[in-house]
């Protein structure tokens, strides 16, 4: 009957992931990685590898042999980086080449010498050229010259991504890539000079309400426009592609949907019940004017995301309140 079963799946494209066997998230307390956790308890994965930054420093290539040779995982998702937003990309870009290189490259290799079934790596739409059309197509990739505000990390990914690549036509491996658009959703970086826009602008509008604050500074002109997914879609996306038989290394991840920043503060507003006055600060860059993805690759194999943008903020608001009493 269970074979039965999985033959009728590899006809229909489906590869399942053994929910018993070993699979290591790196990266397990941040945005992506606390979400992929969260997926894969729910998918019923019975043993989940993970390892915090004191336990683990995976910028050292020997301790990340020696943990990959001792605990030996079947998959691995590698969701650790060194992650920023405009400002902290712009402010400190060697440590964010470096450290990103240093990770991938100590995770992938460790996992190719351990023999791992199936990795996915997990990069961001910032790689695609700064020029290129909109929205940006897989085929995108090195046809121009970057954004300059996160070049250094960018470079780092495209990097990543293509080692994949290369370890799958050299030695035969099953790695894939998932470039998802900005995200958001709990387990966000709210602090407010190295973090993303959304959590930025959730801290800044949940502050100036309780304080009575007249008003909130936006960065910029509040003119370019990004596409925001919530972080549990991105995480049933990549095991949807973890556990599909195709041929292609790279997918882009994305709702398909836009929104100016000036839109988006305007409906943090809202939803954090601000009523003040909202000013841009244009001292701060604009960084890239458009960035949507096309997800057209993903979306033929049959995954669409689930949560609207609205109902998305307000999940994250209340886990930021949550984290906020607690501090
Ligand atoms: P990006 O998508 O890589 O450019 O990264 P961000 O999420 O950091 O920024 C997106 C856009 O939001 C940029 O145009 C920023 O200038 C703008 N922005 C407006 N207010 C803020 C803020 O308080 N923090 C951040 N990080 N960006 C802001």
């Amino acid at each position: 009957m269970k074979r039965k079963i999985l033959l009728a799946e590899r006809q229909e494209g489906i590869c399942p992931l053994d929910r018993q066997r070993k699979i290591y998230v790196a990266g397990h307390r941040g945005l992506v990685g606390s979400g992929l956790v969260r997926r894969l308890e729910k998918e019923g994965f019975s043993h989940i590898l993970t390892r915090t930054h004191q336990e683990l420093d995976l910028t050292r290539q020997k301790e990340v042999e020696e943990f990959f040779g001792a605990e030996r995982p079947d998959y691995v998702i590698l969701a650790a980086a060194r992650v920023g937003g405009i400002g902290a990309n712009s402010a400190y870009p060697a440590d964010f080449i470096m450290e990103n290189l240093q990770i991938q490259c100590n995770v992938i290799d460790a996992a190719f010498k351990s023999k791992v079934k199936k990795l996915l790596f997990l990069g961001s739409s910032c790689i695609y050229p700064r020029e290129c059309p909109q929205p940006i197509r897989e085929e995108s990739l090195l046809c121009g010259p970057l954004e300059q505000t996160n070049e250094a990390y960018a470079l780092a990914k495209i990097a990543g991504l293509r080692m994949c690549s290369y370890y799958n036509r050299q030695y035969g491996t099953d790695y894939i890539s998932v470039m998802p658009c900005n995200l958001y959703g709990p387990g966000d970086n709210f602090d407010l000079e190295s973090s993303h826009v959304l959590p930025a602008l959730l801290r800044k509008f949940h502050e100036a309400k309780v304080q009575g604050n007249p008003s909130v500074t936006v960065w910029g002109s509040g003119k370019p426009l990004r596409e925001f997914m919530h972080v549990d879609d991105l995480a049933e996306a990549c095991l949807f592609l973890m556990e599909r038989c195709q041929k292609e290394e790279v997918f882009n991840v994305g709702t398909g949907r836009e929104i100016s920043i000036w839109d988006l503060a305007q409906l943090i507003g809202k939803v954090t019940g601000f009523s003040g006055e909202i000013c841009l600060d244009n001292s701060h860059p604009d960084g890239t004017v458009r960035k949507v993805v096309d997800s057209s690759r993903i979306r033929a194999l049959g995954w669409e995301p689930k949560i609207d943008l609205e109902a998305g903020i307000r999940n994250t608001y209340a886990w930021f309140l949550e984290c906020y009493k607690k501090e």
